[in-house]
């Protein structure tokens, strides 16, 4: 009870307001919550989406229902549901689409990226649209014969590996404009690997080559015998399109009231505390964050911690933690059954990845976070 009544003192007129509940808004919100800290979570859908296990959603039927995460039953009424359109620095009050205004004493953004569905779910929806979506989409998969992904980085390397999984019968094609695939951070060897188990499972491999005609190309929808041709001469056929490039930062909420502190893809740029330049209440967590590293749910959890740590110690007067990059640590499920990827910078033996990451792509942990029972 004492320490209960002593935090609340502590924390008296103290309102953080955060805004997007992507893995690194909820772990800003949790991150408060158990430091008794008052906040509000504001996002523009009603749950929260584990994008990471997205592409298994679009190829295996009934999987996606345990992708979304209702955010009222476990933020209750610290959740606002609504779209963030301004920042009104001056004034500390966040500004929704609908005109409600909330203030803030501190301000957490985690607005994060958007790109193509199904990697991204990027409609406002129910969260029983955006589940029926990815089940639609599955639909769409198993009346394919043949699927063409494009762009190989991480997402359309996981995405071939996906497809080729759960239906090793399809013809799946990858184009990629590099010759090596998955992200440049990795180590040689990993990418290295990524290709041969894509090519052990039997994708095809298109590297060092654009598709030319990608704006008259429907996506994500079963259309037999597709003609797609690519900027070195090559046509080819294919019933089912999808697209795995094109990741952008969500600046909208922000980019007027910030634009001094914006770098060039609309990431904050943001000081060792996570502190957004120019402001020591309002800190940047996750893929808006401009941090030299790779753009991952774990940093953005990573990220979270920093700046409730930061709010806390603030308030408290005592220094504030810095945050400091590591070694890249990158997991790429390539299927349910395989995987390739480095811990600490050192790459590790594809069983494992498999067994640590594959087998249920890590959602029985954002289950756990949202106190929530996983279907
Ligand atoms: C297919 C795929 C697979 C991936 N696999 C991995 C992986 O295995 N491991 C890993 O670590 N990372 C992975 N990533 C990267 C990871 O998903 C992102 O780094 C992570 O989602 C970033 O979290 P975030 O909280 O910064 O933003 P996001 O997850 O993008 O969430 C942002 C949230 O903000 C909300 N929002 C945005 N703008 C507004 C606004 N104006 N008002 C209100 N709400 C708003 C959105 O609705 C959303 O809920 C993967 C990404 C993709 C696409």
């Amino acid at each position: 009870m004492g320490g209960q009544s002593s935090s609340i003192d502590r924390f008296q007129g103290v309102r953080v307001v955060v805004v997007g509940g992507g893995f690194g808004g909820i772990a800003a919100a949790q991150g408060l919550k158990s430091e008794g800290i008052p906040f509000t979570l504001i996002d523009m859908r009603d749950a929260f989406h584990h994008n990471v296990a997205s592409l298994r959603a679009s190829v295996q039927p009934g999987f996606a229902q345990s992708t979304f995460i209702p955010f009222a039953e476990t933020f209750k009424d610290s959740f606002v549901q609504g779209r963030v359109e301004q920042v009104d620095v001056d004034r500390q009050t966040v500004i929704l689409r609908d005109g409600q205004e909330i203030q803030y004493t501190h301000l957490i953004l985690c607005t994060g990226t958007d790109g193509p569905f199904p990697g991204k779910f990027n409609t406002e929806a129910s969260f029983q649209t955006a589940i029926q979506a990815y089940d639609d989409m599955v639909t769409q998969m198993q009346a394919a014969d043949s699927v063409l992904v494009i762009g190989g980085g991480s997402t359309g390397v996981e995405m071939a590996a996906e497809i080729k999984t759960e239906y090793p019968q399809k013809k799946v094609v990858l184009v990629h404009s590099r010759i090596a695939l998955a992200d440049s951070e990795l180590l040689p060897s990993v990418r290295q690997q990524a290709k041969e188990v894509l090519l052990e499972k039997g994708v095809e491999l298109l590297l060092g080559q654009k598709v030319t005609n990608l704006s008259q190309l429907q996506l994500n929808v079963t259309r037999k015998n597709t003609e797609v041709t690519t900027d070195k001469g090559l046509t080819l056929t294919t019933d089912l399109i999808i697209c795995c490039t094109g990741v952008r930062v969500n600046s909208a909420a922000y980019a007027s009231n910030l634009a001094d502190c914006l770098a060039d893809d609309g990431a904050l740029k943001v000081n060792e505390h996570l502190q957004v330049q120019g402001f020591s209440n309002i800190f940047a967590v996750g893929d808006c964050a401009n941090i030299a590293e790779p753009k991952m749910a774990y940093h953005a959890g990573l990220h979270a911690a920093v700046a409730v740590s930061n709010i806390s110690n603030s308030l408290s007067g005592k220094p504030l933690t810095s945050y400091r990059t590591g070694s890249v640590t990158m997991l790429l499920a390539m299927g349910r059954d395989d995987g390739v990827g480095q811990f600490n910078g050192l790459r590790l033996p594809r069983c494992l990845v498999a067994l640590g990451k594959s087998r249920d792509l890590l959602l029985w942990k954002s289950w756990r976070e949202m106190e929530q029972k996983q279907p």
